[in-house]
């Protein structure tokens, strides 16, 4: 390959990434070119360490360094209840409030109604068959609060019920610390629909 082949390649590869067009791509391998050697060695190999340890885990599709998660793994979850997320970085996040202890079940994604996508690049057929096994009495759909997430939801919802497994919806709402009167009409109408008896 020669200089302006291997250049070119570059950028090539780079736009296999998502969202990533031609001007980006370039843009990105000018900044490569430019960059300290050990800096873009950095890139490379942590690209190669990821693919190379990284993988998703057989059961519930979360980032795995084994063929099952950690999570699913453990002894001490609650293996009845399983919530539903469309990327790892959910899933982390729920992690992160400590306050759940149930599984997880990662979508990879969300349907979109108005493109072509039937679902079938998603792991939904993956979770049907988790849930047919028996053993999980509820799922909770956490997918997120847009038109895709609804979809996604809804699917989800006539999917799972004939299997007679409970099915919920997380809460959309006001977000904590925030004055009601600065809250957008949708939220506000959300968060009473999902309102709750207290005590
Ligand atoms: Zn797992």
């Amino acid at each position: 390959m020669d200089q302006k082949g291997r250049f070119a390649y570059l950028i090539e590869q780079l736009m296999e990434l998502p969202g990533v067009g031609r001007k980006s791509a370039q843009r990105m391998a000018f900044y490569i070119l430019k960059m300290p050697a050990e800096s873009a060695k950095k890139i490379g190999q942590a690209i190669i360490d990821v693919k190379d340890m990284l993988s998703f885990c057989k059961i519930c599709n979360n980032i795995s360094e084994g063929e099952i998660c950690a999570i699913c793994a453990s002894p001490n979850r609650d293996s009845q209840r399983v919530v539903v997320v469309e990327e790892p970085s959910t899933l982390y996040a729920i992690e992160r409030t400590g306050e759940y202890k149930g599984l997880y079940h990662v979508l990879l994604g969300a349907l979109s109604p108005l493109s072509e996508t039937n679902g079938t690049e998603l792991t939904i057929k993956n979770l049907i068959e988790r849930l047919e096994k028996g053993g999980i009495s509820e799922v909770i759909i956490a997918t997120n609060p847009n038109i895709e997430g609804e979809a996604t939801a809804i699917y989800l919802t006539r999917l799972i019920k004939p299997l007679h497994i409970k099915v919920t919806r997380i809460a959309c709402g006001i977000p904590v610390g925030v004055d009601l009167e600065y809250a957008d009409e949708v939220t506000l109408a959300k968060s009473l629909e999902g309102r709750r008896e207290i005590g």
